[in-house]
């Protein structure tokens, strides 16, 4: 046992040591923070339990950063350390347990609460006033003398301001902060990494420290870095201090950057609240966080309480649920969508990230699958960020078995066999037979969704399930289910039952311009069915115009005429179009009179829609299925809203595409702006209302 333990201790401290190399060195890691973390909690655990194992110079004892031979070393005056975690409630109680047993004055004392920056830790030097060195941490003795890189960031001043009642300025004053990279700055950075064919940093910190740690400083001072004070390190002289809120209004005072969200408080209860709080509110910054350090505030209590070889005793970082987690990509699969698009998707074994548990992620398409080189079998670093969609981030190449092979788009369609095709030029590819099963579903899935004739009940599995008995092949059978066969179905008791055909009842009512979104005619969005819709106002007026009448219709144009007379004109479409019919669906747009003079007549082109945004603001971010980005603006003016670039109080509602903006999210998020899914813009635009789950 005891030599298992030992071969562990040996292994987990190589892997650890690895690891640091890349993370702190490479400023490349390659294992998300939280699988890091477990390793060192695996070592702490078997340490206790077998203390003979314990070295001084285990990274359980020590600050996990390496000096890199890159910069000129710096001896730090008074060593920086790391920090103790906590991870819940019973954690913070324990530490605060733990300390008052040193001394008990801790049960009465004071805390100070503030966000724990994910950034580079810095001690910035200033003699006289002047700034004159910035080093970074380093193995907590030695670090790396990184000057001229710290001083092209311009929140770092470059001299103190020094009111006179804080007596003569003093002779040394050591800074300790945090350098970051706003996620927006980040953002623009991977923009454009990306747009010169440059691989984008995996996320703000990493690409802070890659940043910073540049052999030419000109690097650093092209990139949008900030800075965080948050701790006076050596000093000798100025104004005596007793608390640590103390020392951080005093650095405010001398003209340094401290965050505006420090909290002074009492309990543990009031401390977890604190942190409770930015856990939940997070992303409403513009930088980013990985938890809450708490202080004990009195600087005297510190002392007493003093530091183990790698951490003060008197703080503790209460540490977040992790954001990024490292799983098993077990397969890649394609899904066909109704218009025959191709996307592969991610399947992983599955993993609580970002509040939920994760087990499929979409690749977006066979570009996105080689420029991330993820293949089948290797580890992943999975991401997910508040209520954004989870995303794999990409492979963790060390971790990759040998002889794993690339993954190669399917030349089949998964669901009919037919072929897949993939147009020059174009990013997606397609399955190219209009009676592939799969098309079929999600066809009639997209008639049945809340957009188009908003049946209830009529859901991807349900639809999946009443296609594979035959009793439905197209949008036209709907109408015509018939009771006795759907009772017989597995899991379709006589409520459901009655339930969906009296949902299918009421969609027969719904307007033209929904029946056409249903129909789901390729090119024409949902403003030009509504366009369509309110200047015909029949669909067999719409059948009878040409390509040119239909393309002099405002919002048309002649793709969409083009599109819409082929589908239209099609034998199977028409079939589907008379079973409608037949069945006694709604065919007209009701309300298409325009009163002029006293007298009714029909709006001409330039055809007003329903004017269901009038007066609100919408933002769009990221791609919209459908639509181009001015083609998403032109149809939230075109219902009467506008569509300004940035997210303000005033902003009713954010729709998030792929590929969004994160800061824009965040923005969002931190006003309580909603924040609706791209794929329900649509819905959106129909209704006005805000779509609910
Ligand atoms: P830490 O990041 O958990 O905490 C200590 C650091 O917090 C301090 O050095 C300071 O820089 C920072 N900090 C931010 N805001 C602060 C504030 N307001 N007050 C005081 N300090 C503040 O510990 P660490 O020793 O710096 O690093 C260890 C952590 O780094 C690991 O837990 C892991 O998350 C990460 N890491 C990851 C890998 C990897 O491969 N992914 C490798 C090594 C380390």
């Amino acid at each position: 046992m005891a030599t298992s333990a030992s071969q562990r201790v040996e292994e987990l401290r190589a892997r650890i040591a690895y690891h640091d190399q890349k993370y702190y060195v490479q400023d490349s890691p390659e294992l998300s923070d939280a699988d890091y973390d477990a390793l060192v909690g695996e070592l702490r655990a078997i340490e206790e339990e077998h203390p003979d194992l314990l070295t001084p110079d285990s990274p359980t004892q020590r600050v996990g950063g390496i000096p890199s031979l890159l910069f000129t070393p710096v001896t730090h005056r008074l060593a920086m350390m790391s920090l103790d975690n906590a991870f819940d409630l019973d954690e913070l109680r324990a530490w605060v347990d733990r300390i008052a047993k040193i001394d008990p004055a801790v049960l009465g004392a004071e805390f100070a609460c503030e966000l724990k920056i994910d950034g580079i830790a810095m001690s910035l030097t200033y003699e006289s006033g002047a700034f004159v060195r910035a080093a970074t941490r380093g193995d907590g003795f030695t670090g790396e003398d990184v000057t001229s890189n710290v001083a092209s960031v311009s929140t770092v001043p470059k001299r103190l301001r020094w009111p006179d009642r804080n007596g003569p300025t003093p002779a040394v004053m050591e800074v300790r902060g945090e350098v970051y990279m706003p996620v927006s700055s980040f953002e623009e950075l991977n923009r454009r990494q990306l747009e010169a064919g440059e691989r984008a940093f995996a996320n703000p910190r990493n690409s802070a420290a890659g940043s910073l740690r540049q052999k030419d400083a000109r690097i650093t001072a092209s990139r949008d870095l900030s800075f965080w004070a948050y701790q006076i390190g050596a000093r000798e002289g100025g104004p005596d201090l007793h608390s640590h809120s103390e020392a951080l209004e005093f650095l405010r005072g001398c003209g340094l950057p401290v965050n505006p969200e420090v909290r002074t408080v009492k309990g543990v209860d009031e401390v977890f609240a604190f942190c409770s709080h930015w856990q939940e509110h997070r992303h409403d910054l513009d930088y980013e966080i990985d938890g809450v350090v708490v202080k004990v505030d009195d600087l005297t209590l510190q002392q007493r309480l003093g530091a183990t070889s790698r951490a003060p005793r008197w703080a503790v970082a209460f540490k977040f649920p992790p954001e990024e987690r490292n799983t098993k990509l077990t397969h890649i699969m394609v899904s066909i969508g109704r218009t025959g698009r191709a996307t592969p998707f991610a399947m992983l074994e599955p993993v609580f990230v970002g509040g939920s548990t994760v087990a499929v992620a979409t690749l977006h398409n066979a570009d996105q699958v080689r420029l991330k080189d993820v293949r089948p079998g290797d580890t992943v670093v999975v991401r997910k960020a508040g209520d954004v969609i989870p995303e794999v981030v990409g492979p963790v190449l060390s971790a990759r078995p040998r002889g794993l092979r690339a993954w190669k788009f399917p030349t089949k369609c998964p669901s009919c066999g037919g072929e897949l095709l993939r147009l020059p030029g174009e990013s997606d590819t397609f399955c190219t037979n209009l009676e592939c099963p799969a098309q079929r579903v999600q066809r009639i899935v997209h008639f049945a969704s809340r957009a188009a004739m908003d049946i209830e009940g009529l859901g991807e599995k349900r639809v999946v399930q009443l296609v594979g008995a035959g009793l439905l092949t197209d949008p036209g059978d709907i109408y015509g289910l018939d009771r006795a066969r759907l009772v017989e179905l597995e899991r379709m008791g006589e409520l459901s039952v009655d339930n969906v055909l009296r949902s299918i009842e009421q969609s027969k009512d719904r307007p033209l311009s929904r029946l056409l979104v249903g129909l789901g005619i390729r090119h024409l969005g949902p403003t030009g069915c509504r366009a369509l819709a309110r200047e015909y106002r029949s669909l067999e007026q719409i059948m009878a115009g040409s390509v040119e009448e239909l393309a002099a219709v405002e919002g048309i144009g002649p793709v969409i005429a083009d599109s819409v007379v082929e589908f239209l004109s099609s034998p199977g479409n028409q079939s589907v179009v008379e079973r409608l019919r037949s069945f006694g669906v709604n065919m007209t747009e009701p309300g298409a009179l325009a009163v002029a003079g006293g007298a009714a007549q029909t709006t001409t082109p330039g055809v007003q829609l329903a004017q269901t945004l009038t007066g609100r603001s919408v933002v769009v971010t990221g791609t919209l299925d459908g639509y181009s980005r001015e083609e998403a603006e032109e149809a939230i003016m075109a219902h009467g809203g506008r569509s300004p670039g940035s997210v303000s109080s005033r902003t009713w509602a954010v729709v998030v595409g792929f590929e969004p903006g994160m800061a824009k999210v965040r923005k969002a998020e931190e006003l309580q702006v909603p924040v609706v899914d791209g794929s329900r813009f649509d819905e959106l635009l129909l209704t006005g209302e805000l779509p609910g789950d």
